[in-house]
């Protein structure tokens, strides 16, 4: 792909279109970077781009006569890809791209691209470490950690290059082709973002889109809408499933992790080995082994890195016992779906939860919640802005407490609990209302507890 001599408009100043900008401009391209947001308010990163690389920066409205002269828009995937100008889109001969896009055009090495709706984060960190522990080499990257474009440097031809990519990322490909793709799940998420929920599936299932016949192809079994896509797939296809046993794929069967394929099976793991709760995380554990196993990595390497394998931050991360009570950080559930898999996972021990539920609402309904609130919590504490909401959605299924910060809602919670309960901070919801990211909110809830630990020590004392 002809970067030099091109006249490219960089959309988002974000990490991904800090590093787009970079990337273009290295190569020889004259760029501009575009945010909405004022060029003040950026980082020192995209800032510095300026002085840097020569990149233009500009906030606001995008003048006409710019969209007239560029040749390649690279998006960042914070921005809808219909937001593009319609006065360069009108043209036909601008390129419309995604960072993962331009970065693919430029990577050595073979990808392996995971997506889902849930569990990207968990499947693609396992995935890397498995590959490494079997001594081979892997990158990771894409909507986790490092940009893609950040790794074209490092990649060389024999490099698994492991890929997280969200719908938003999917959107703007065009030949990005993974080795091995892998689709999760797919349920109601970033609804205020797609009108239906068949869009969002869609965007999701670009993923195999320019995959050929010996490629790969890992779909969930279990999942109503990825378990109808084998068809008109043109990789080979494997399915996993922790419901049911499979005449070809992996699947949960007892206690055991089980492959099969062409008539043999092999037992990969036992439940046990997993340290990760929920069976949420054996469905994704079993998506890393069908990926790993066709990078060709031996069963006993595998179960080996999973049985050290403590998960990621943020992802149901114990975080302390207090007064009996145990309190667990899922702040990176931020949809209905990831809220019900966590609450799923606790009520597999005894005791009952208390339930930290709010942020900013993605117009998903939260009904899917009730059944299991009815029989495993013991109150919601809402809070945020879709804190009203909630209460409203759920009213008449638990004691539902209000709380106006995340220290109070932790206190409250604390409160609430008996001995032998659980906090569990999965909302459900995004974190931009009060939080610059989940991961401040996780954090922030962390620090309510370690501070209620501190406060039951001095009280201890006195
Ligand atoms: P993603 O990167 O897709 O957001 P993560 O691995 O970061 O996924 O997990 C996000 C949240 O989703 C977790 O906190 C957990 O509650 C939930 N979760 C993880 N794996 C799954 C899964 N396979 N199915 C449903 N929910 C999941």
């Amino acid at each position: 792909m002809q970067i030099e001599g091109r006249k490219i408009l960089v959309l988002g100043a974000g990490r991904s279109g800090t590093a787009s900008a970079r990337f273009a401009a290295e190569r020889g391209g004259t760029v501009a970077l575009h945010d909405k947001k004022a060029v003040e308010e950026w980082s020192d990163e995209a800032r510095s781009l300026k002085t840097s690389h020569n990149v233009g920066l500009m906030s606001g409205q995008i003048p006409s006569w710019l969209l007239d002269q560029i040749d390649l828009v690279i998006i960042s995937p914070g921005i809808p890809a219909n937001s593009v100008p319609a006065r360069y889109v009108d043209r036909k001969d601008g390129e419309v791209i995604g960072e993962v896009e331009l970065a693919f055009r430029f990577l050595k090495g073979r990808m392996i691209g995971i997506t889902g709706s849930n569990g990207k984060t968990t499947t693609t960190t396992l995935v890397g470490e498995i590959l490494k522990d079997a001594g081979m080499d892997v990158l990771v990257g894409g909507n986790i950690g490092t940009p893609l474009l950040d790794l074209v440097s490092l990649a060389k031809e024999d490099t698994w290059v492991v890929t997280e990519l969200s719908s938003f990322q999917l959107e703007t490909i065009v030949d990005l082709r993974p080795r091995i793709a892998a689709c999760l799940n797919v349920t109601p998420n970033h609804m205020d973002r797609y009108d239906l929920f068949s869009d969002y599936a869609a965007a999701k299932h670009r993923i195999f889109m320019n995959q050929a016949d010996e490629d790969l192809a890992v779909l969930n079994a279990d999942d109503a809408v990825t378990s109808k896509w084998a068809e008109g797939l043109k990789a080979h296809v494997t399915f996993f499933s922790v419901k049911k046993e499979l005449d070809e794929g992996s699947f949960l069967r007892g206690n055991e992790l089980v492959c099969r394929a062409e008539g043999s099976e092999k037992v990969l793991a036992n439940r046990n080995d997993i340290l990760l709760r929920g069976l949420h995380n054996v469905e994704n554990v079993l998506a890393a082994f069908a990926i790993s196993l066709a990078c060709g990595v031996s069963p006993d390497s595998m179960r080996e890195t999973v049985r050290n394998f403590k998960g990621v931050e943020h992802r149901m991360e114990f975080v302390a016992k207090i007064n009996d009570v145990s309190f667990y950080n899922d702040s990176k559930a931020t949809s209905v779906d990831a809220a019900l898999k966590a609450l799923e996972a606790l009520s597999e021990s005894d005791g009952k939860t208390v339930l930290l539920l709010g942020g900013r609402g993605k117009n998903a309904p939260y009904a899917p919640l009730i059944p299991l609130i009815g029989s495993t919590v013991r109150a919601l504490v809402v809070y945020g802005e879709d804190g009203d909401n909630i209460a409203e959605q759920l009213k008449g299924t638990s004691e539902i407490i209000r709380a106006g910060s995340m220290t109070e809602a932790v206190k409250f919670a604390a409160e609430a609990a008996e001995p032998g309960d659980k906090v569990l901070l999965a909302p459900a919801c995004a974190s931009f209302d009060m939080f610059k990211s989940f991961e401040e909110r996780g954090d922030s809830f962390r620090k309510a507890v370690t501070d209620l630990t501190e406060a039951e020590a001095v009280s201890g004392r006195g």
